[in-house]
């Protein structure tokens, strides 16, 4: 693709699940092609993919043609009762290739970040959530509450490209809120989120549960002690509350990656929950990312093509 697409057809980048698909590739026919809009992830995957040999093909750690080792694997996965195909670092594409081949050899599936994407599945499969796609929360939010610090890393156009992008059909990007729950300090912020002048909630990711149980007592009403949590403001948590009462769609974003500590699904789930209790008397909805390497993009393949 690097080496043939015309100048002027764009890419959809499949690195994180952000899916951008405003890649292009330049060329003047003399240096080597530049990809344009890609972030720094991209450039670097594109790189390193288009660096490597076509195929460098081992078995037993000695280089073997590649048909040898084709037939190699096939009498390896002919003679195995249950194949595990791990690492699944892969664009739709790719995946679906593997899906063929461990549908026709019963083969389980493992990909790199199951950790984390499972955190998010977890839930799924627990209590099921109210969600939104990239797109939705790009158009139609007006209050973001953003968990962690690590989203904007992880997915680094996420803030470009979602969270505050240049237009959005009916939710004006500049009246949007931004709250952030998380490690944040002044200092910390990138610079495009600080402009949106956010509020600062400053919590440790294993508070964020507690954080939460507070909020949808404050929301329901109930008698709420609301500095129960060291270091947390209950002001602000009251003033949150409000805020979330009142907004028109609030979408709760994450990544499960970061939230690496025991029993995270269950934080997981109580903001799965606040997103329900909000849709009482709002609209609101939760935007579950995990790690990157693909696996929202491997988990979403795997949905369609097997339920
Ligand atoms: S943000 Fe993600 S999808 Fe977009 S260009 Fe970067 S790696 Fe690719």
């Amino acid at each position: 693709m690097w080496q043939t697409e015309p100048a002027d057809s764009t890419l959809t980048c499949p690195f994180c699940g952000l899916a951008c698909d405003d890649l292009r590739v330049a060329t003047d026919g003399v240096d080597r092609p530049t990809l344009v809009n890609g972030c720094a992830t991209a450039q670097q995957a594109f790189s390193t993919a288009l660096a490597q040999a076509p195929g460098s093909p081992q078995i037993a750690g000695r280089p073997v043609a590649l048909d040898a080792a084709i037939t190699r694997a096939a009498d390896l996965l002919a003679a195995a009762h249950a194949p595990l195909f791990g690492g699944l670092v892969a664009d739709v594409n790719g995946m679906r290739a593997i899906m063929d081949l461990a549908d026709h050899q019963g083969a389980l599936l493992d990909h790199v970040g199951g950790d984390a994407l499972f955190r998010n599945l977890l839930v799924l499969q627990d209590s099921g959530w109210m969600t939104a796609t990239l797109t939705e929360v790009r158009n139609r939010a007006d209050l973001i509450l953003l968990l962690g610090n690590q989203c904007t890393h992880r997915f680094p156009r996420l803030i470009e490209r979602v969270l505050l992008p240049t237009d959005a059909l009916f939710s004006p990007p500049g009246q949007r809120s931004l709250v952030l729950l998380g490690g944040w300090d002044q200092e910390s912020l990138p610079a495009a989120l600080a402009a949106a002048n956010p509020t600062l909630i400053p919590v440790a990711n294993a508070d964020l549960a507690g954080v939460c149980g507070l909020l949808r007592g404050l929301i329901a009403g109930r008698p709420v002690r609301t500095n129960a949590i060291p270091g947390v403001s209950g002001l602000q948590l009251e003033d949150l509350a409000g805020r979330l009462r009142t907004a028109r769609y609030t979408v709760v974003i994450w990544a499960a990656a970061e939230l690496d500590f025991p029993h995270a699904e269950l934080t997981i789930q109580g903001f799965v929950e606040l997103v329900r209790d909000l849709n009482r008397t709002t609209r609101a909805a939760a935007l579950p990312l995990a790690g990157t390497l693909g696996d929202v993009t491997v988990n979403q393949v795997c949905t369609w093509q097997t339920g």
